[in-house]
């Protein structure tokens, strides 16, 4: 198929910003779906009240004049003769238009009427005009220096010369059962919409086209599973095992005790475990994972663990190491990340081809191609949101087949999880650890900021410390939301000489980031300024606040997920959300401290978008279909895809091969 540099109109420059949109080929382009359309409808002169918005269609009747003033601003007034009268335009900051602005031009002017002067101010002037009293243009994400237009134009040229290539990912008996339009046609009118009944008969048939994609590689997925019985089936010593869980500072709580006896006996049955363990933040995975490693190891199989940053990697190595420490189990542990050097990785690959290392904890680097187990029983990874459909494959083929233990602190209501996670069992804890404090959590407005700085102070006092979050890593022209840079600048001067103050972001190398995050657990940082990067896991018992700016741009999982930061030690802990908006939405996380029905909530409210975090969420983020308001549409997918994988008929077709070989090869 052709490539996205053959299509008209894009030349080097256009094709490093479709880039940044994430567009690398045509598909990719074809399947830019707006985010929304703006209906045009055309009125009368007449028809619109003194300063009402107006939409009309004319002809330019006299030369645009051009006026400039002071910082570049400019002004251009023209009259232009519509159907219903002569009225006056005048329009900002558009002197580049002026070329364009012939006496003659047909246009249609966007703006707002006034009917004592008989001027509309226009927002926006379109060339041309439109032969239907309706248009519903579409408008897309676009990025600086590609436009609107730009995109529109692009995605026609291609559609035009190519669209007849795009695959359609729909097997053709379920096109012609639900008359669905072909592939080509459907992307025309998604971009081209002419009425509403068409655009939203399209829309429903590109949604049905991406979760029956979806729901295919989930289903087969879960039949690969049932197939294999060929699972390891270990007799497990539960009163070695027991004498470790005995050793432990604490005693498991009663949801704990039943997620591990779940897992040891998917360890002990020939299935192979893929399980799910979900639990809110700070309910006590990590160690239930550890039980179950112990289990593996102790049946003579390596077990590995997968973390999602170094910093979680090591901080995982750590607390293992310390518990062994306290038995008299015998287990070599290693650590491997990216950063591992290039001779202490080679040893650590040795050792573990050689099965001189029982445990190994590390990062992605886990499963790269290098790396050889000697008898891998057991995957443990963490924070299952950032491993995708593909990543579970992958493990498959490199020709290992371990049990796999996946755990999420994003609660997923049932409903959605057992349709998404459709190939996994899935084990919940609910119960927290006794003894843990409620998080007060306030919501504060920017004008309260003084009393915020004073909380913060004195915690100071108390030698604790404490997270600031910002949305924005540094300013932004677009934007005036609070940033991590300006922020530190405010915190320097709130607490000169009280605090040492650093910053971590998601732009900054893994490295830098480690170190500064490693600073803050040592305690030489008293205040973390940082982005979201520290959403996941990171666990330091001296911090006790968590101040949150401008919360209302973030989705509640996503709070419930900082704030879980706090509140890891004996010591009182707080979280302050400041925002001048949405304050409804935010009083719920003062209200509530479960994840799951915090989750419910944002469900309710804003769709999967935040749960499942758009940023990481590898396969789950969908360009068209939502799972929530489309659930309809994913259920009738999920059997019409499976009706689809097990009909033997179609063992042959090349779709059903295509979309196999997509799970398998990525
Ligand atoms: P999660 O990974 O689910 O967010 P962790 O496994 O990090 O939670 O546990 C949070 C903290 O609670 C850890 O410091 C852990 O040692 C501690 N913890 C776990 N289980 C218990 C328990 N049953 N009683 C007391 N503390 C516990
Ligand atoms: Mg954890």
């Amino acid at each position: 198929m052709a490539e996205l540099k053959d299509v008209k109109g894009i030349g080097p420059k256009s094709l490093s910003l479709l880039n940044k949109l994430n567009i690398y080929t045509i598909e990719d382009l074809v399947t830019h779906y707006p985010f929304r359309y703006d209906i045009l409808e055309r009125n009368n002169l007449s028809e619109v009240e003194d300063g009402g918005k107006i939409v009309i269609d004319g002809k330019v009747e006299s030369v645009p004049i051009l006026m400039r003033f002071k910082a570049g601003l400019n002004k251009m007034n023209f009259r232009l003769v519509t159907n219903s009268g002569i009225v006056g335009v005048s329009i900002f900051n558009r002197a580049f238009l002026k070329k364009q602005l012939l006496v003659g031009t047909g246009i249609t002017v966007i703006g707002k009427l006034d009917k004592t002067k008989n001027v509309i101010t226009a927002s926006d002037i379109k060339l041309g005009i439109l032969t239907n009293k309706k248009k519903i243009e579409p408008v897309y994400h676009c990025t600086s220096g590609l436009t609107n237009k730009n995109l529109s134009t692009y995605i026609n040229m291609a559609l035009l010369v190519y669209g007849k290539e795009i695959p359609d990912h729909i097997p053709e008996e379920y096109v012609e059962k639900y008359n669905f339009l072909n592939k080509k046609t459907s992307l025309n009118i998604i971009h081209n919409p002419s009425t509403d009944e068409k655009l939203n008969q399209v829309i429903t048939r590109l949604k049905y086209e991406e979760l029956f994609e979806f729901m295919f590689k989930i289903n087969y997925l879960k039949e690969q599973n049932k197939k294999e019985k060929n699972g390891l089936a270990r007799k497990i010593d539960r009163k070695e095992l027991n004498k470790f869980i005995s050793t432990l500072p604490f005693e498991l709580t009663g949801d704990q005790k039943k997620t591990v006896d779940e897992i040891l006996d998917d360890l002990e049955s020939p299935t192979r475990m893929n399980r799910l363990l979900q639990g809110d933040v700070g309910s006590g995975k990590t160690i239930v994972a550890f039980i179950g490693m112990i289990a593996n190891c102790l049946c003579g199989y390596q077990s590995a663990l997968m973390a999602p940053t170094e910093i979680l990697a090591m901080q995982h190595y750590l607390n293992l190491q310390k518990l062994l420490e306290k038995t008299n189990i015998k287990l070599k542990t290693a650590l491997l990340t990216g950063s591992t050097s290039k001779k202490d990785k080679q040893i650590v690959y040795d050792a573990l081809k050689e099965g001189k290392i029982d445990i190994i904890i590390g990062t992605h680097s886990l499963i790269q191609d290098e790396v050889i187990y000697n008898n891998l029983g057991l995957v443990v990874t963490d924070e299952q949101h950032r491993f995708g459909v593909h990543q579970r494959a992958n493990l498959q083929n490199k020709g290992i087949k371990p049990d796999v233990l996946y755990m999420s602190a994003t609660p997923i209501p049932r409903t959605y999880a057992l349709t998404i996670f459709g190939d996994m069992d899935v084990s919940t804890i609910k119960e927290r650890p006794k003894g843990r404090q409620k998080i007060d959590t306030y919501v504060k407005k920017n004008s309260e900021i003084k009393e915020v700085l004073q909380m913060m102070y004195d915690e100071l006092q108390k030698k604790h410390q404490i997270y600031v979050i910002a949305p924005l890593i540094e300013d932004n022209e677009n934007s005036d939301l609070t940033n991590v840079y300006k922020l530190k600048d405010q915190m320097e001067l709130a607490f000169r000489g009280r605090a040492q103050i650093d910053i971590v972001h998601g732009k900054m190398s893994n490295g830098a980031k480690d170190i500064i995050m490693q600073k803050f657990k040592d305690g030489l940082v008293q205040i973390l300024i940082s982005t979201t990067v520290i959403e996941v896991g990171v666990d330091v018992a001296n911090a006790t606040t968590m101040v949150i700016f401008d919360a209302d741009r973030f989705g509640l999982s996503t709070l419930h997920q900082l704030r879980g930061r706090v509140g890891r030690g004996t010591s009182k802990s707080q979280c302050i959300l400041i925002s001048d908006s949405d304050a409804e939405r935010l009083k719920i996380m003062e209200k509530e401290d479960d994840g799951f029905i915090i989750s419910e909530e944002d469900f309710k409210l804003r769709g999967h978008g935040d749960l499942f975090g758009t940023r990481q969420s590898g396969d789950m983020s969908f360009k068209i279909a939502n799972i929530k308001s489309d659930f309809k549409i994913l259920l009738q997918a999920k059997k019409d895809s499976k009706e689809y994988l097990l009909n033997k008929d179609k063992d042959k077709d090349d779709l059903k091969k295509k979309l196999i070989s997509s799970i398998t090869e990525a």
